[in-house]
C-alpha cells in the first residue's frame, strides 16, 4: 500500500530576540517504513518525535525535502489532487477543532463527497445517511450541529466524514487520546469493524502503546525523526530490540503477565530535533551505548523475518564492532 524510503522533512526556524538566528530542524529523517495492504500499522513514539509531520507528508499536505513516498506503486507526486483525496483520508486527534461547529453534521460528513463531485446530489445524500448510520448516528443526527454531541460522538462524526469517499488507506492521529477513557473502547471497536467491513487500511499513530496493543498487526517506533523498529506485534511486544522500545514498553503497563515487569531505564528528555545528537540519535539516552554509537547512525535492518532494527548491538557482530572503532 505504501513504501517510504530515505525520507527527509527539514523546516528552517528562525529564534533568538531579533529572529535572525537560523536553525534547522530535521522533523523526518532518513526514515523508512512500509505498511501493508489491509493491516493496520501502529506507529508510535514521544510527542515531538515527527509523527504528525510523517502524517502531513503521506497526505501530500507537505512536501519532503528529499526521498520517497510511494502510494500504490506510484510516487506520491505523481498522484492528482484528487485521487490523492479519495485514497488517503485522515482522522484527527481532536474532533472539537477539526469539525466546522457552524455547518450541520450532514453537511460536514458531506463535504469531501461534494469536494470530489463525482455523483449526483441525490446520491451523495443517501451516502452520508448511510455512513452516519455505519458509525452509529441516526437520520436526526443529519440536521444537528457538532456542540449538540458528546466527544465520542463528534469523533464518529469525525470518523464518517473520513471514510465516506472510501479512501483505501486511512491516517489516525492519535484518534482517541482526547476522549474520555470510557469511551475510547467504543471508537477503537468501531475503527476495528469498519476496518474489517470496508477493506481499510490504517497506519495508527500514538503515544500509547495500550492502545497499540489492542489494535496493530505490526508496530513501528520512531525516535527523533527516524523509525528505529519495525516489527509484527507478539515480537515486538515479546521481544523488543531496539533499547529504546524497551524503554517504552517497561515505562506503559501492558495487560499480559507473560512480559515481566522490569525497571525503567530511559533517563533524560528527548533532544531537540534542531540539533539531533550525531550517530545514534539515542545514544545520549541509552543504557546500552558503545563506543561507536556517538560516531555512527547504524542502518535500519531486518535482523529477523519481519523484524527491523537500526541499533549498534544488531548491525554487526563484535568483530566488526572493534574494526569500526
Ligand atoms: Fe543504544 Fe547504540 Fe543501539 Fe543506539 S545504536 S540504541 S546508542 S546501543
Ligand atoms: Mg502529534
Amino acid at each position: 500500500m505504501l513504501t517510504i524510503r530515505n525520507l527527509q522533512k527539514q523546516y528552517v526556524v528562525r529564534g533568538g530576540l531579533l529572529r535572525t538566528k537560523q536553525g534547522v530542524v530535521h522533523a523526518v529523517n532518513d526514515l523508512h517504513l512500509h505498511v501493508r495492504h489491509g493491516e493496520t500499522l501502529g506507529l508510535v513514539g514521544e510527542s515531538g518525535c515527527g509523527k504528525s509531520t510523517l502524517a502531513r507528508l503521506i497526505l501530500g499536505l507537505e512536501t519532503p525535502t528529499s526521498g520517497e513516498i510511494i502510494l500504490k506503486n506510484i510516487p506520491l507526486e505523481q498522484w492528482q489532487g484528487q485521487h490523492l483525496r479519495r485514497t488517503v483520508q485522515m482522522i484527527f486527534q481532536d474532533p472539537y477543532s477539526s469539525l466546522n461547529p457552524r455547518w450541520t453534521v450532514g453537511s460536514i460528513v458531506r463535504e469531501p463527497l461534494d469536494i470530489l463531485g463525482r455523483h449526483p446530489l441525490e446520491q451523495r445524500r443517501k451516502k452520508t445517511r448511510e455512513m452516519l448510520s455505519r458509525v452509529g448516528l441516526g437520520q436526526d443526527d443529519m440536521a444537528r450541529y457538532p456542540h449538540e454531541f458528546s466527544g465520542g460522538q463528534r469523533q464518529r462524526v469525525a470518523i464518517a466524514r473520513a471514510l465516506a469517499p472510501e479512501p483505501e488507506l486511512v491516517v489516525c492521529d492519535e484518534p482517541v487520546s482526547a476522549l474520555d477513557v470510557s469511551i475510547r473502547a467504543q471508537v477503537l471497536n468501531l475503527l476495528h469493524s469498519l476496518q474489517k467491513d470496508m477493506g481499510l487500511t490504517y497506519l495508527f499513530i500514538s503515544h500509547d502503546l495500550s492502545v497499540i496493543s489492542h489494535l496493530c498487526d505490526r508496530v513501528a517506533v520512531m525516535y527523533l525523526g527516524s523509525v528505529v523498529e519495525l516489527a509484527p506485534r507478539q515480537s515486538f511486544f515479546k521481544t523488543p530490540r531496539h533499547p529504546y522500545s524497551a524503554a517504552l514498553l517497561t515505562a506503559v503497563p501492558i495487560p499480559d503477565p507473560s512480559i515481566p515487569p522490569q525497571e525503567m531505564p530511559l533517563t533524560g528528555e528527548l533532544p531537540s530535533p534542531l540539533s539531533p545528537p550525531q550517530g545514534c540519535p539515542f545514544h545520549p539516552r541509552c543504557p546500552q551505548a558503545m563506543d561507536i554509537c556517538s560516531r555512527q547512525k547504524p542502518t535500519f535492518r531486518e535482523i529477523q523475518p519481519g523484524h527491523h532494527v537500526a541499533c549498534w548491538l544488531y548491525e554487526a557482530t563484535t568483530q566488526d564492532k572493534r574494526n569500526m572503532s
